[in-house]
C-alpha cells in the first residue's frame, strides 16, 4: 500500500464501525488522522490505540449535525494537524421501517445526518482538500455511501434515498472538483458487522437483519477500511469513483 505519509486523514463516524476501522488502518498507512464522533470516550481510546503504534491521532468530540461546531472543528483540525488531505465522510444511520408508519422523526434523524451533515462535512473540510491538492498535487473526499443507493430493500425506502442522494451527489462534485486535484469517490458498502442495525427499532426490520445475519459471512469494518485506503492511495491521476463491496453470498 501507498505510503500516506505527510497526509491529513479526517474521519467522521470514527468511534466505532467502519469509521473506527478505517481511522486506525489509514494511520497505520502514515497519515495523520483526525477523529470526529459524539463519544468522547470510544474517540480518546482509539487515538490511545494508534499513539502507542506509532500514529498519529487527535480525538475531535463533535455533534456533526451542529454545522457552527463543525467549522470550529474544521479550523482547529487545520491548526493542529494542516490541511485535511483525505476527508472520509461516513458517519450515518440506518432506520428502516415501513412507509405507512409514517416514522416522521426516524425520517428525520436520517436526512439531517445522512444528507445535511454530510454536506457540512463536505463544507467545512473542501476549502481544506483543495489547500491540500494545491500543495500535495493531490487529496481526497470519500463518501460512505451504501448499496441501497442501487438495490432496492423494502422498508428502507427513505434510508435508501439518503444514501441514492450521496452518490449522485459525489460524482456531480468529482466533475467539479476533479479541475481542482480533488478527487471524489463514492464507497457503497454491502451489508457489514457494526453497530449500524443495533439501532433499529422496527421489529419487522429487525427481524429481517437477523435472518441476514444468520443466512451469510457479512463484510467486516476491516473489509471497508482496506477499500477506502486503496481509493485513496491510487496514483494521482486515478479517481475510483464508485466501488461498490459486497458480501459474497448477498444477491
Ligand atoms: P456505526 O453505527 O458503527 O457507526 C456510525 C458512526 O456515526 C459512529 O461512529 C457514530 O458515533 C457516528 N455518528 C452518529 N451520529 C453522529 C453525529 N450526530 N455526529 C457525529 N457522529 C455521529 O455504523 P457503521 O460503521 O456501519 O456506519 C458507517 C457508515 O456506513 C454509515 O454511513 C452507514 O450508513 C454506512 N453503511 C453501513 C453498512 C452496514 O451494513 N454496517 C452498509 C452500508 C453503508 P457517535 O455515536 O459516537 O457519534
Amino acid at each position: 500500500m501507498t505510503s500516506l505519509n505527510g497526509r491529513t486523514a479526517v474521519i467522521t463516524g470514527a468511534s466505532s464501525g467502519i469509521g473506527a476501522a478505517t481511522a486506525e488502518l489509514l494511520a497505520a498507512n502514515g497519515a495523520a488522522v483526525a477523529l470526529l464522533a459524539r463519544r468522547k470516550d470510544r474517540l480518546d481510546a482509539l487515538a490511545a490505540k494508534i499513539t502507542a503504534a506509532g500514529g498519529t491521532a487527535l480525538a475531535v468530540p463533535v455533534d456533526i449535525t451542529d454545522a457552527a461546531d463543525l467549522e470550529a472543528k474544521a479550523a482547529l483540525i487545520e491548526n493542529e494537524l494542516g490541511p485535511a488531505g483525505i476527508v472520509f465522510a461516513n458517519a450515518g444511520i440506518m432506520l428502516p421501517a415501513p412507509i405507512e408508519e409514517l416514522a416522521v422523526d426516524q425520517w428525520r434523524h436520517q436526512i439531517d445526518l445522512n444528507v445535511t451533515a454530510k454536506l457540512s462535512t463536505i463544507g467545512a473540510f473542501v476549502p481544506q482538500l483543495v489547500r491540500a491538492a494545491a500543495r500535495d498535487g493531490v487529496a481526497d473526499l470519500v463518501n460512505t455511501s451504501s448499496i441501497a443507493a442501487q438495490n432496492i430493500f423494502v422498508n428502507f425506502a427513505v434510508y435508501s434515498a439518503t444514501k441514492a442522494f450521496v452518490t449522485h451527489l459525489s460524482r456531480h462534485m468529482r466533475a467539479e472538483l476533479g479541475q481542482k486535484g480533488v478527487r471524489v469517490s463514492a464507497v457503497e458498502p454491502g451489508i457489514t458487522t457494526t453497530e449500524l442495525q443495533g439501532h433499529v427499532t422496527d421489529p419487522g426490520a429487525v427481524a429481517w437483519l437477523a435472518g441476514v445475519r444468520e443466512s451469510m459471512e457479512l463484510l467486516t469494518p476491516e473489509d471497508i477500511a482496506r477499500t477506502v485506503a486503496f481509493v485513496v492511495s491510487q496514483p494521482r491521476h486515478v479517481n475510483l469513483q464508485q466501488v461498490t463491496v459486497m458480501p459474497t453470498q448477498e444477491v
